[in-house]
């Protein structure tokens, strides 16, 4: 049986482009005794992958060239050697870019199908989900009043977060990059306000949608959005800072944010990784998954089919094309 990888070819500078990967077609090695052999049905894209591109030095281990692209996988198990599962099981994983995945399983979580879609697995049940409750529950602490502003609204993350605020009693404001992302997010998502920051007047429409300031700013981008907020903080704002997108294709680093009100607010930011706080994940799941079921948690996917788009599809998340949480579809999904 042969499998289709997409490896790393080339390291990116600046903008990542689909010459920085390479379709290799290998044959899937014999499953031997205590293994499990399984096929890729969703693939995770992340903006973390642009990290891994790099061989800068950074949290997480570089990919290797001509090494397969890593990525979060939802998969069915074809065989298996290993008493946890069964041939028709549906299962979480890091198999990355391919067909194929095949190793012992100790690394895999089992999916029912009938509690959930099994492609929220890879976002509002699975890291970027996880991202979104650590970041904003264990470092933004919002209370009941409290306005929480968040950036990358309508994307994995930022959905999660705004909607997480609003079950806390929060005012949840959004900032993206477009009217449709914007109307989406308040109509659908049910946040109170989205602001878009390409609009001429976005400082003042930020400053309009958080009357009594800010108290949670959760950063997913950094950047000019940045300095827009710390404008606005309340004393003893905290700003749990997740990612800093529009910085990770930046060849020099543009001038950074004024952050005097960071000092003078008596500001708290916390930079964090979610693969730190695996403690919360069984918290993570139960609630998560109980405000999904209850409809109080929605989400939106981008799905691209066909693993030899999985290079193009990547480049979306670096300019907003992509609309919800971004995967390819890399075989038939037998559920939906
Ligand atoms: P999204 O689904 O939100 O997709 C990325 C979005 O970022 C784009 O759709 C775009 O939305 C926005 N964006 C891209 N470039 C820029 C720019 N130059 N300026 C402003 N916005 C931009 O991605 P995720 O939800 O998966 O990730 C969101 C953030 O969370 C990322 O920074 C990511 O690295 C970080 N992250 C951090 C983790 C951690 O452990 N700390 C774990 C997981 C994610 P728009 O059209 O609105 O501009």
């Amino acid at each position: 049986m042969m499998n289709r990888q997409i490896v790393l070819r080339s390291r990116p500078e600046g903008n990542p482009t689909v010459d920085n990967f390479e379709m290799v077609h290998v044959e899937v090695p014999p499953v031997t005794d205590a293994s499990v052999l399984r096929r890729t049905i969703y693939l995770s894209l992340d903006p973390y992958m642009r990290g891994r591109m790099s061989d800068a030095e950074s949290y997480a281990a570089s990919v290797a060239i001509r090494q397969v692209m890593v990525g979060h996988t939802v998969s069915q198990v074809v065989e298996s050697h290993n008493p946890a599962f069964a041939a028709g099981d549906f299962v979480a994983g890091y198999d990355g870019w391919q067909e194929f995945g095949l190793s012992s399983g100790r690394e895999l979580r089992k999916l029912d199908p009938n509690s959930a879609p099994i492609s929220t697995a890879l976002g509002t049940l699975g890291m970027p989900g996880m991202t979104a409750y650590v970041g904003l529950l264990d470092i933004g602490q919002p209370k009941p009043g409290e306005t929480v502003v968040v950036s990358a609204a309508s994307g994995a993350v930022g959905s999660v977060v705004g909607q997480i605020a609003r079950i806390k009693g929060c005012r949840a404001v959004g900032i993206a990059g477009s009217p449709d992302k914007c109307q989406y997010v308040v109509d659908e998502l049910g946040f109170d306000a989205c602001v878009n920051y390409k609009s001429a007047g976005f400082h003042e429409d930020l400053a309009g949608a958080c009357p009594s300031g800010i108290d949670v700013y959760f950063e997913n981008v950094g950047g000019a959005v940045f300095a827009a907020v710390v404008r606005l903080l309340n004393n003893n704002a905290r700003i749990p800072l997740c990612g800093l997108i529009a910085d990770y294709n930046a060849v020099k680093m543009p001038p950074g944010p004024n952050l005097r009100p960071l000092l003078v607010k008596r500001a708290l930011i916390k930079g964090f990784i979610v693969s730190d706080h695996n403690d919360r994940a069984a918290a993570f799941q139960k609630d998560c998954a109980a405000w999904l079921r209850e409809g109080r948690l929605k989400y939106r996917e981008d799905i691209v089919d066909g693993l030899e788009h999985a290079p193009a599809a990547l480049l979306k998340l670096f300019d907003g094309r992509n609309f919800g949480k971004l995967m390819v579809r890399v075989s038939q999904d037998p559920t939906r």
